[in-house]
């Protein structure tokens, strides 16, 4: 019987994967990898059979059994199995269901953590999440839900709020977090594909939110409310090497 390493592969560049996860990688003989995985990773592990085993939100959940069915059986075939995921693998990740079944089937695993989005679309548009004195506090929240419904009871949970899964629903969101009691003119950083080579990112104001669903459609995208996603140096003194984004001012009057 082998085991299994559930290696967090960052927010999509190969080179935030952390050293412990690209050398269990390098050890793996199969990789379980979820889809928005770099192709660059298979290169850590050439030796190992990649198996993609990628899905999108609610509508394949069907596809969780399998994976969970996968890794059982590939463990009682092969000393290490890696499953890759994307992000930290402790983030959105359905790990809980993984580890009760490993735990079930008696096998031994270990957890690599890694970049989360939040963190890469924070370094990307460098808006730091915390801001001494101001921003004391994040939270991550899946802006997805059956429902599509913010989840639990209204008002700002967090002086930074990061909503994952947001890229479909930005129009909903704005609504909720508008009727939450964030005020109109609260700041919003929107960064799809951070960390990536072509990631773009905007800001506007609360209840022009909706206006970014064109630049992010069908991107991996998270929207960050509140004192994260204030500049944190006025951006006109941003370097000239600093990554091209496309901007939205966050206030049309704002020159
Ligand atoms: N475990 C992952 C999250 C998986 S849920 C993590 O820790 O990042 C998938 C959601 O993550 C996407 O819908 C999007 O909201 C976010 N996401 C993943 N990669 C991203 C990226 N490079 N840029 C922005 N958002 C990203």
């Amino acid at each position: 019987m082998g085991r299994v390493a559930f290696v967090s592969a960052g927010p999509g560049a190969a080179d935030l994967i952390t050293l412990r996860g690209a050398r269990l990688l390098g050890q793996a003989e199969v990789v379980l990898a979820d889809a928005l995985i770099d192709p660059g990773l298979r290169e850590l592990a050439p030796q190992a059979r990649w198996v993609d085993v990628g899905k999108r939100g609610f509508c394949h959940s069907t596809a969780q059994t399998a994976i969970n069915a996968a890794l059982v059986r590939e463990a009682g075939q092969h000393a290490l199995v890696v499953r890759l995921k994307g992000g930290d693998a402790s983030v959105f990740g359905r790990l809980e269901e993984e580890l009760r079944v490993l735990h079930e089937a008696g096998i031994d695993c270990e957890v690599v953590p890694g970049v989360t989005a939040a963190l890469a679309a924070a370094a990307q548009t460098r808006r730091p999440l915390t801001r001494r004195g101001q921003g004391r506090s994040v939270s991550l929240c899946t802006a997805m839900t059956r429902e599509f419904e913010l989840p639990g009871s209204p008002g700002p949970k967090a002086d930074t709020e990061v909503f994952y899964m947001a890229g479909r629903q930005l129009a909903a969101l704005q609504r909720q977090l508008l009727e939450a009691g964030w005020p109109a003119d609260s700041a919003v950083s929107v960064v799809s594909r951070a960390a990536c080579a072509d990631a773009r990112a905007s800001e506007h104001r609360l209840d022009q939110l909706a206006s970014a669903s064109l630049l992010h459609r069908d991107r991996p995208t998270v929207v960050i409310v509140g004192a994260g996603a204030r500049p944190a140096v006025p951006q006109s003194s941003l370097p000239a090497s600093a990554p091209d984004l496309d901007r939205i001012p966050a206030d049309p009057r704002t020159p």
